[in-house]
């Protein structure tokens, strides 16, 4: 089970999610807390922000084990936006390791990550095609169809999460996706927590920190976050 974290909030470096908590997705990727899937997130890890004046996020995404990209430091500390979404890895039996197969996938404004597994096909008739045979890759181009279409953030990933759980009832589908102005995201299987602070909000597959506020989202459950105000509501 893959870890990630977004932030959506007062402009913050990606280093906010990846170096700088003392439970950062760097930690995460050798010593997760709450993993209850795999041991390590060594298979690749990607990030993704937003820049002020283009709409379309910037992606960064590879195949290596986080602790060893020796430019990261520079570039997530220079990568500053008010929405931001990263990951690391941990590649489930019979995926590729592969860029393509790397979060967070990206499609016009939209960023997304997927903790989890799922049969590939109970999900390849929801999209046209994917980027990789990655489960991961089909979710994500499963819920740019419907985004494409015009689906608000929320009813596409919840569309996608209800059907691909009707048909593979073992998937584990913890979705995490942003556009730019919000994020959304799903706890379908495994750890979701939610921490609202003064300058903005972090959604993460486990608190990035020991301080107060992290709330565990209960399971089965729908996480939207604007500028307005953060909602929790059933699948
Ligand atoms: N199944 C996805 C992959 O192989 C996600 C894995 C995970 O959450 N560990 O990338």
């Amino acid at each position: 089970m893959c870890r990630h974290a977004a932030w959506l909030g007062a402009p913050a470096s990606l280093a906010s999610l990846i170096f700088d908590p003392g439970n950062g997705l760097l930690q995460q990727s050798y010593s997760p807390r709450l993993q209850r899937h795999g041991m390590i997130n060594a298979d690749g890890f990607g990030m993704g922000w937003y820049g002020e004046a283009d709409h379309s996020p910037v992606r960064y995404r590879r195949t290596v084990p986080i602790w060893t990209d020796a430019n990261l430091p520079g570039l997530a500390r220079a990568a500053r936006s008010h929405c931001l979404l990263a990951a690391v890895r941990s590649a489930t039996a019979g995926m590729p390791v592969e860029e393509t197969a790397t979060a967070p996938f990206t499609d016009g404004t939209h960023l997304l990550s997927h903790n989890g597994r799922v049969d590939p096909g109970a999900v390849r008739d929801l999209a046209d095609g994917a980027e990789s045979t990655c489960d991961s890759a089909w979710l994500a181009a499963a819920v740019f169809l419907r985004l494409r279409a015009g689906l608000p953030l929320g009813d596409a990933l919840a569309g996608v999460v209800t059907t691909a759980a009707a048909k593979d009832p073992e998937a584990r589908l913890n979705l995490l996706a942003a556009d730019g102005a919000s994020l959304a995201a799903t706890a379908c299987g495994d750890t979701l927590f939610l921490h609202r602070g003064d300058h903005g909000v972090l959604v993460a597959s486990e608190p990035l920190d020991d301080r107060p506020g992290w709330h565990a989202v209960p399971d089965r459950s729908l996480v939207l976050v604007t500028r307005g105000g953060t909602q929790v509501l059933p699948l």
